[in-house]
């Protein structure tokens, strides 16, 4: 399989070269050359969800170097359980947020890593392969998690200082070893505004390999397609139709991976992309061209993206905006629906749904109809303070969170210059 830059299709790379490189020299996303319609049998009744991955993504490692190494890279990456639960009025939650730090970006993160320490161990190349990833929050946590103890592989992580939860600081910070984590003194654009530039910086890059982890990595799309693939089959199993699924939506590539699922023919009926008050989606899907939005603040802060960059891969995916436009569906849910579904969610489904979650909940609850998988993307624990006051009573910590919790925090404070970044990296860590 050759991978192409949704640009021009003249720019391929192999899949090691798309996930090393990240972005596509023409500034465009890689997505693989085609889908093969793969039947539900060819999954060759593996139930488990290494074992689905590992038959869904054989044709998307198919001729590359490591592709000896699916199985192991998937047995490496899918160490958590991915919960399907059937609830009420035919809808059911599938549970994203078993892994180390809670939210399903470690699902992303575990596979690239897997990848990108496979990568580096490549001999023909002697130079240390430093990551690096600018983070909001929750993305940043998730890959430190990941490359955490990997031989070979650096990781610095660069958050904005005073602007993250102190819960997902500490899932930045609490590492150590091979991990660093930078305190920028500046905002979230500053962060990937450096991490651009030290990944175009010829110094950088002629003491060391440079990678960056961010979302639009194409090696962090392909492991979410097992878990839509996985799901889908295990509800036809057991209730013998197709459902649909409703993903909590902010730069889609949640959405996207679940679109790539469909096209290879795994029994899912359609997607729903539900959003927070940040408007791109519902303003296309209503018929607008498609636009970059300013950001909206909301309750659900990973979903706060106003200008979703994985859309290029959905239009690419249908060939252009008036076919897109009619294949997709977005519901966009504000802060006070998001409220209402929180302090009503122990009620009306026995359960305590995250912002994010909720943002699909609320769709489903919109939408009406039968057999729904709304897909769930952290665990409440991790926005404590949105959601405990709206069902006034505290929410038990899952042990892997806690044992992060527990950790001592090591930041490095970074001002937001590419000097500042050069001469950080030039020095080892700080005891
Ligand atoms: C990142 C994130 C999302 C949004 O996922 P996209 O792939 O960017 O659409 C939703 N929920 C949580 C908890 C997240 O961390």
């Amino acid at each position: 399989m050759r991978y192409i830059s949704t640009r021009d299709p003249a720019h391929t790379a192999t899949l090691g070269g798309a996930i090393l490189r990240g972005l596509a020299p023409d500034g465009g996303l890689y997505v693989p050359e085609s889908f093969p319609a793969l039947p539900p049998d060819a999954l060759g009744g593996a139930r488990t969800l290494a074992g689905v991955a590992e038959r869904l993504l054989a044709p998307f490692f198919a001729g590359d170097a490591l592709a000896g190494e699916l199985p192991a890279i998937c047995a490496e990456a899918f160490t958590f359980p991915v919960p399907l639960r059937d609830l009420r009025e035919h809808t059911a939650v599938l549970e994203l947020f078993h892994g180390p730090t809670a939210a399903f970006k470690d699902v992303g993160a575990r596979f690239l890593a897997a990848v990108l320490s496979r990568i580096a161990g490549d001999d023909a190349d002697a130079r240390p392969l430093t990551i690096l990833v600018a983070t909001s929050g929750d993305t940043g946590g998730a890959v430190a998690a990941a490359f955490h103890g990997r031989p070979g592989v650096e990781v610095g992580v660069l958050y904005p200082a005073g602007m993250v939860s102190p819960r997902q600081e500490k899932q930045l910070t609490a590492w150590g070893g091979n991990v660093r984590a930078f305190a920028v003194r500046g905002a979230f654009d500053d962060c990937q505004r450096l991490v651009k530039a030290a990944m175009g910086d010829p110094g950088l890059r002629a003491s060391r390999r440079l990678s960056s982890a961010n979302s639009i990595n194409v090696g962090r799309l392909l492991p979410q397609m097992a878990y839509y693939a996985w799901a889908s089959t295990e509800y036809r199993r057991r209730h013998g139709v197709d459902a649909g699924f409703i993903v909590p939506s902010g730069n889609v590539g949640n959405a996207t991976a679940a679109l790539w699922a469909m096209r290879m023919g795994m029994p899912v009926r359609e997607v729903v992309m539900a959003t927070n008050a940040n408007p791109a989606l519902t303003a296309f899907t209503g018929g607008a061209a498609w636009a970059a939005h300013p950001t909206v603040s909301t309750l659900a802060t990973a979903m706060d993206v106003g200008s979703p960059s994985n859309m290029e891969r959905i239009l690419a995916l249908y060939g252009g905006e008036a076919a897109a436009r009619g294949a997709l569906r977005a519901e966009r849910v504000d802060d006070a629906g998001i409220r209402r579904v929180i302090g009503e969610g122990p009620a009306r489904w026995g359960e305590v749904w995250d912002p994010h979650t909720a943002t699909a909940v609320a769709a489903r609850e919109r939408i009406g109809g039968e057999h729904w998988i709304v897909v769930s993307t952290a665990h409440p624990a991790k926005f404590e303070g949105v959601v405990e006051p709206l069902i006034g009573r505290t929410v038990e910590i899952p042990p892997e969170l806690r044992r992060l919790l527990d950790h001592p925090s090591h930041a490095e404070p970074l001002e937001p210059t590419l000097d500042a970044l050069r001469a950080a990296l030039s020095m080892p860590a700080p005891a």
